[in-house]
């Protein structure tokens, strides 16, 4: 059976081998991450070349996501490795203090400006909420604290006030640095940090422009005020290509009690507004250092698959975790689980919508036709830009729309859709009453289809060309 949600995982020094990522794929992984936090775009070159290879010798469409750093609201370096950090222990930050220079009783902090954000009395959340400090006094200097909740503390954790607020601008000197050697790794999908207005997506569009390049935009949400106020959430949501529900610093800023809904919200927002959405963060942590998840992981990624997300993350389970590969075959497992459930088969969604074209209107009627007919295998959608195949996907289905292009951008951008099987398929090379025979021939020929199924076509009447799908056939497989 083919999973519909989409897998994204994680690269670190567990899985940036080619053996590894050879498994990662044939386990699942249709997305993988490249995060800019802990790597620059000349170590990940290599990195890239061998998922561009090992996802070609399995004929797969695998996505590459280059994840930027956005402002460094992260601690800095320890000198002797991981240190320990007990309730009640003293603990400054210390933007003087350098690069890898962290002790016991102190560490640097890259993002100066925040001593001078904070007050006695606030709390400091720090790796996505694992260790917990309290603000006793600051100023431009340095931060001291009282350790509130301890725990182990590596370097460059992530470092983040409780309630959010903390100004910094979602695209830094780095970021710009590094979408200026992107260009290397041809990355599919660009995700921004900390994103706190629609300008921030469009000044990363304008940048990667600048140097030829038109990824898809993924905008992290992550901060309290993005949340809190719809218009700018909508506006940040229609600016981009899709959304990641970036739970690690958001339930940092609004409190894990508050993701629950807030999760729940983005993903229907994002689909209404024909977006893609990924959850991410903590999804099947146990997995870090323990061979399967527990109940309660495969319970919350069932949980986003049932709320309607197109991909669930891995972080460090894939990057720095154990068991890599088994994670995402946990993953891929739980997802089939979820899937089964019917509530993810069928829609009513758009129901009193006004369509806006052909394109829409034939994307909606597939859908529902495929929903409703019984002997409907799938939907064969013939397509340039990917487009049709991602407005259907905004509907739930238990039929599969498999995306027929012969462009490799848009096959690796629809790795992200969920329902959507992205499958290499040449129509300009057949003649234009020919091409419904042939896309069926190669459906059965891959195993898709079997005679006497019935199969949804859609297509345009003039083949290669962009935004023209104005074709639905509903046809028998001989
Ligand atoms: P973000 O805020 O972008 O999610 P993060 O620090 O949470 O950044 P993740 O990619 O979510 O990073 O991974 C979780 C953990 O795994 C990190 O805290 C980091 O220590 C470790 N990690 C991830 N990628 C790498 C890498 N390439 N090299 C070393 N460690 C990594
Ligand atoms: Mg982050
Ligand atoms: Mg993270």
């Amino acid at each position: 059976m083919l999973r519909r949600t989409k897998i994204v995982a994680t690269i670190g020094p567990r899985s940036d081998t080619e053996d590894t990522i050879g498994r990662l794929i044939k386990a699942g992984v249709d997305v993988f991450r490249l995060n800019f936090s802990h790597g620059s775009a000349g170590q990940y070159s290599e990195v890239a070349a061998l998922i561009r290879q090992q996802a070609k010798r399995q004929q797969r469409h695998v996505g590459i996501l280059a994840d930027l750093q956005g402002p460094k609201i992260r601690i800095g370096g320890f000198a002797n490795g991981d240190i320990e950090l007990a309730v009640g222990d003293r603990f400054r930050l210390d933007p003087n203090l350098g690069e890898d220079a962290g002790t016991q009783t102190a560490v640097g902090l890259e993002y100066r400006e925040l001593c001078q954000q904070v007050a006695p009395g606030d709390a400091l959340l720090l790796d996505d909420g694992r260790i917990r400090l309290q603000v006793e006094h600051a100023d431009a200097s340095g931060a001291d604290c009282s350790v509130v909740m301890g725990g182990t503390l590596g370097s460059r954790k992530g470092i983040n006030r409780l309630g959010g607020g903390l100004a910094a601008p979602a695209l830094t000197s780095k970021d710009m640095l590094d979408i200026s050697k992107l260009a290397q790794l041809e990355p599919d999908f660009v995700a921004v940090s900390f994103v706190s207005s629609a300008a921030d997506i469009e000044q990363a569009r304008e940048l990667l422009l600048q140097q030829e390049m038109q990824p898809a935009l993924i905008a992290k949400i992550e901060r309290a005020e993005v949340v809190a106020d719809e218009s700018m959430l909508r506006e940040i949501i229609s600016a981009a290509h899709g959304i990641m529900v970036a739970r690690g610093d958001l339930g940092v800023e609004v409190g894990d009690a508050s993701l629950i809904g807030l999760q729940k919200m983005l993903i229907a927002q994002a689909r209404k507004m024909d977006r893609v959405v990924i959850t991410a963060t903590q999804m099947m942590e146990s997995m870090i250092s323990r061979p399967t998840p527990t109940r309660a992981e495969v319970f919350d990624v069932a949980n986003a698959v049932l709320d309607g997300t197109d991909a669930v993350m891995l972080s460090a389970e894939t990057a720095t975790g154990a068991y890599p590969v088994e994670v995402v075959k946990a993953m891929s497992e739980t997802c089939l689980g979820a899937e089964k459930h019917p509530s993810t088969r069928t829609s009513r969604y758009r129901a009193e919508r006004q369509f806006s074209g052909a394109q829409e209107s034939i994307a909606m009627s597939a859908i529902y036709a495929a929903n409703h007919y019984v002997d409907v295998r799938g939907i064969a959608c013939l397509t340039e830009s990917g487009n049709t195949p991602l407005m259907m996907s905004r509907l739930s289905s238990g039929r599969p729309i498999f995306a027929l292009s012969s462009r490799l951008d848009s096959l690796r951008r629809m790795s992200l859709c969920r329902g959507v099987a992205p499958l290499y398929f040449d129509a300009s090379a057949f003649a234009e009453d020919a091409v419904d025979g042939a896309a069926i021939e190669f459906l059965k020929s891959g195993g898709y289809l079997n005679s006497g199924d019935a199969i949804i076509m859609t297509r345009g009447t003039i083949m290669g060309e962009r935004g023209h799908t104005n074709i639905m056939k509903i046809l028998s497989v001989e």
